[in-house]
């Protein structure tokens, strides 16, 4: 489905840390958070192993914990609702609006309201069970769907009234930019993921960025086993993870950072030839962009087919062409241990479901070529005429 985008440049960079003792808590972590703080704009960056383990630790750095609620999407990959129940916090879903597929900032507005006021206007928007009692509302979680970031002026707006914290899930979103401003940067801290499949890759690896010390603070210590600034090896303030990125990984991702433009321009460039390849297709509607998003940071290559194409017949036919394509995303909501915890139904959040229904993620990557743009578009379209 996709590919990493490596030269020459990274490889050498592997190689001459592998020649070296300092393997991990070295120079190359600490320059590749600098990098993208630079290239971002922003005052802290900490670098992690995974996207994952960077909104977990944002959120017990920003205060959510057992029984609080959160609202957030659940258009998303897993990973942004799981952070959620690591800490028994309760993941309050609102549905997406059809287009982006990022959050319904009014469903949001509406949601804070009403579960502020309590009783009956909170039930409304609260899991049918497995939420504890005397819970209250203590962050947003919104997530930057397909590299196009959220609408986050009435985000914001929400969460002043009721003053919370915005946690920004831009595992899919590096590089791209909301009315001019830097994806990630949108909230109290946001977090980058380099799975092979992102835009950067560290092999496994994230990275959360805020303007807030005390966020960025809490962030390195919990990433170290709980070590607070002046703690020894064998002190450990917090109760904390090995959530740490090895100096291969950072080296990997300093030597992509360096390679930004040229990669995002890659991949912008696979996804136009995408654009014309699929315009002469009355059943295939490709991502709609928000007036909003400045810049897309284009991250996987997500069509929406017209109701009636059967999408699995459709896959398997692709499938036996060579060309692998799969759903994106699965509602959150309708995973097993989520209906099992909280007992959604289908039905629950229509938006999302259509969406999940609908949507075929294409091979995608930035080192596509237009001959193998052009033969996915080629072959999606015989399959698609053969019904
Ligand atoms: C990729 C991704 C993550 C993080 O994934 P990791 O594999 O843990 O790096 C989180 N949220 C979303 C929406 C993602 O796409």
């Amino acid at each position: 489905m996709s590919s990493p985008d490596l030269s020459e440049a990274e490889r050498q960079a592997v190689l001459e840390v592998v020649g070296t003792p300092n393997l991990s808590m070295g120079p190359k972590v600490a320059a590749f958070e600098q990098i993208v703080a630079r290239r971002l704009g922003v005052q802290h960056a900490v670098a992690v192993n995974s996207g994952t383990s960077g909104l977990h630790v944002c959120v017990r750095a920003l205060g959510i914990g057992d029984g609080d609620w959160v609202i957030t999407t659940p258009f998303s990959f897993v990973a942004s609702a799981n952070v959620l129940l690591y800490e028994r916090a309760v993941p309050v879903f609102v549905d997406v609006e059809p287009q982006t597929g990022n959050i319904d900032t009014d469903l949001v507005a509406e949601a804070a309201a009403g579960l502020t006021k309590g009783g009956r206007a909170a039930e409304r928007w609260l899991p049918r069970r497995g939420v504890p009692q005397g819970g209250s509302l203590k962050g947003l979680l919104p997530v930057d769907v397909f590299g196009q970031p959220a609408d986050f002026d009435p985000l914001k707006r929400t969460a002043q009234q009721h003053g919370l914290p915005i946690l920004e899930d831009s595992c899919e979103a590096l590089g791209a930019e909301y009315k001019g401003l830097q994806a990630g940067c949108l909230g109290d801290a946001g977090v980058f993921g380099f799975y092979p499949n992102k835009q950067v890759t560290t092999g496994e690896g994230g990275l959360i960025v805020t303007d807030r010390a005390d966020v960025a603070d809490k962030a390195r210590a919990l990433r170290n086993q709980g070590r607070a600034p002046g703690d020894t090896w064998l002190e450990h303030t917090y109760l904390g993870y090995n959530y740490r990125l090895d100096e291969m990984s950072a080296a990997l991702g300093l030597v992509q950072m360096q390679r930004f433009d040229e990669l995002l321009g890659k991949r912008e460039r696979v996804a136009e030839w995408y654009a014309e390849g699929l315009a002469r297709l009355p059943q295939v509607e490709t991502l709609p962009l928000a007036a909003t998003t400045t810049r897309v940071s284009w991250f996987v290559y997500v069509i929406r087919l017209a109701p009636e194409v059967d999408r699995t017949a459709l896959i398997h036919a692709l499938d036996g062409e060579g060309i692998p394509a799969r759903p994106y995303f699965a509602p959150i909501h309708l995973q097993k241990f989520f209906v099992d915890q909280f007992g959604f139904q289908p039905g629950d959040f229509p938006v999302t479901e259509d969406l999940g229904r609908r949507s075929l993620a294409l091979p995608f990557s930035g080192v596509m070529t237009q001959d193998q743009v052009g033969l996915v578009c080629d072959r999606l379209a015989a399959a698609l005429a053969r019904g």
